[in-house]
């Protein structure tokens, strides 16, 4: 770059850097704290460096695996190095899965190396192993498929239904006849119907203990999201045979080779190993309370993912925002009236476990629990808080929002009483004990079809800007909830009229957590 260029953009740059952003702000009330937390949130912001190390070195955190240990370990660590009291809590054990590499070919009609993903918890090949990919023909009945089951030894089955169409469907409404689409969707309600009768046929739930007792190679699934080269990668329905999950792209073309006589031959290495039940832990981050250290301000997300991806949006995104929030606050309050918590929850994909553990196992939380506010589904900024049916909690939550800046709260909707919406994700482990635990919740329908426990959900998909703004409003919430006089109300609104009975619906109570994986 020639000196006097380099010297013009420098200036450039230095006059950018002196336009002081915070200018921009709209406080509605003068509090030193709330100043803090906006410069550090909005303008020191770690989350993209906190991101990095999260998502691309570590990876994803399915349960079960060294990846959910990994993050364990870097929470502990990332907050010790800012002195922050943190632990880890055992709540249980699960299924132990060292996933390595894999890699899928075809052999046959011709060379074809494919987009596939190991299936969770799948056993792996122990070196590589070929054979006949073949679908699942329609079976009459009972004995149909007892017979078919007596020739699958050695093969791998393509077990989904396959898609005619790739393409993401707002696409495809925007180009195609009214009646292509009609066609399509036709189509697909078929196949899915014929396909669901199949598996019935086959076993239902059972039919991957019949699979692998039937001595099939593998399993090759592909559930594709509805989206451009997006599927969701969920687990293994085999325990002896390798289960894998291919892009919709590659799938469709074995299917039709499969179907037509071409005898597709495919080759898979991977490598698994199963290691039993592993201990879990959820971590807790805490800054105690000066006043009232029995009173609980808690904000949570789960770190446990799909594997997929990298577990970004899902929930990387809470765990960054909970984790830079809590930096906030030990940096511009560390001496809390009420005591602040960072629940970090473990397994909440199994069943929202670390949640629910951390439900039973402190009930004196529970009990002082001031207000708990949970993050699970994306990026993009918060745009809603839901009132979960208490009836007076809503004062409190405006009264707080209100004196949040406008530029983070201005696309806030506040929904109280709200109806209880006893599941979805973790807050509903406090909700169903009576507790006052929300949900800080973004817009979700590209995130259902593009990130939600798909192979996509990666780094890239983050809007920093948002994340940014997040953090800094659940610092934000905190300190408030953490400083108001009053504790929040549990009250309950009478919930929505049941049509059947005619009576107001009960409010739903907790279920035991299942703390260990299921046997098959
Ligand atoms: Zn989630």
């Amino acid at each position: 770059m020639p000196q006097t260029i380099r010297a013009t953009v420098l200036a450039l740059t230095l006059a950018v850097l002196a336009v002081p952003s915070a200018r921009s702000q709209t406080f509605h009330v003068d509090d030193p704290v709330l100043r803090r937390m906006w410069t550090l949130g909005m303008e020191q912001s770690r989350t993209e460096q906190l991101a990095h190390v999260l998502l691309d070195s570590i990876g994803h955190r399915l349960a079960g695996t060294p990846g959910l240990d990994a993050a364990a370990d870097w929470l502990v660590r990332t907050y010790e190095g800012w002195g922050v009291p943190v632990r880890r809590e055992r709540i249980g054990t699960w299924m132990g899965w060292k996933p390595g590499l894999l890699h899928v070919d075809m052999l046959a009609p011709r060379h074809r190396t494919l987009e596939a993903y190991l299936l969770a918890w799948s056993p792996g090949t122990d070196g590589p192993i070929e054979g006949e990919a073949v679908i699942v023909p329609e079976l009459a009945n009972e004995q149909a498929a007892e017979a078919w089951l007596g020739t699958v030894a050695g093969k791998f089955l393509l077990l989904s239904p396959p898609e005619m169409m790739c393409r993401a469907r707002q696409e495809l409404e925007a180009n195609a006849t009214e009646a292509t689409v009609a066609r399509i969707d036709s189509v697909r309600a078929a196949t899915e119907r014929g396909y669901r009768q199949r598996m019935a046929l086959l076993g239902g739930r059972r039919a991957g203990q019949r699979l692998d007792d039937a001595g099939i190679a593998g399993v090759v699934t592909s559930e594709w999201s509805g989206g451009w080269g997006v599927n969701k990668i969920f687990s293994a329905p085999t325990r002896r045979a390798v289960a894998v999950d291919v892009s919709c792209e590659h799938y469709g073309m074995l299917f039709r080779l499969a179907q037509s006589g071409w005898a597709p031959r495919l080759r898979v290495n991977a490598e698994a190993e199963l290691v039993g039940e592993v201990p879990q832990f959820n971590v807790i981050a805490e800054l105690r309370g000066s006043e009232l250290p029995d009173e609980y301000v808690v904000l949570s997300a789960h770190y446990d993912s799909f594997h997929g991806g990298q577990g970004a949006t899902d929930n990387g995104t809470g765990t960054i925002m909970m984790l830079e929030a809590m930096r906030l606050l030990k940096t511009t309050y560390p001496s809390p009236r009420r005591t602040i918590i960072a629940g970090h929850w473990a397994n909440e994909e199994v069943g929202l476990v670390g949640s629910g553990a951390y439900r039973e196992d402190h009930p004196e939380v529970v009990e002082g629990l001031q207000v708990l506010f949970n993050q699970d589904n994306g990026t993009w900024r918060i745009e809603r808080i839901e009132g979960q049916g208490f009836l007076n909690a809503g004062a409190h939550i405006g009264r707080w929002i209100s004196r949040v800046p406008s530029e983070i709260t201005e696309h806030i909707t506040l929904e109280f009483p709200g109806a209880q919406n006893n599941r979805g994700s973790d807050h509903t482990s406090f909700v169903c004990a009576g507790a006052p635990a929300f949900r800080l919740q973004s817009p979700y329908d590209e995130y259902r079809q593009y990130t939600w426990h798909t192979n996509r959900d990666t780094y890239d998909k983050i809007v920093f800007d948002d994340l940014k703004s997040n953090a800094t409003l659940a610092a934000m919430l905190a300190y408030l909830a953490s400083e108001d006089p009053e504790r929040v109300p549990r009250d309950k609104a009478l919930l929505p009229v049941n049509p059947r009975t005619g009576e107001p619906r009960a409010w739903g109570g907790c279920s035991p957590v299942r703390r260990t994986a299921p046997t098959r």
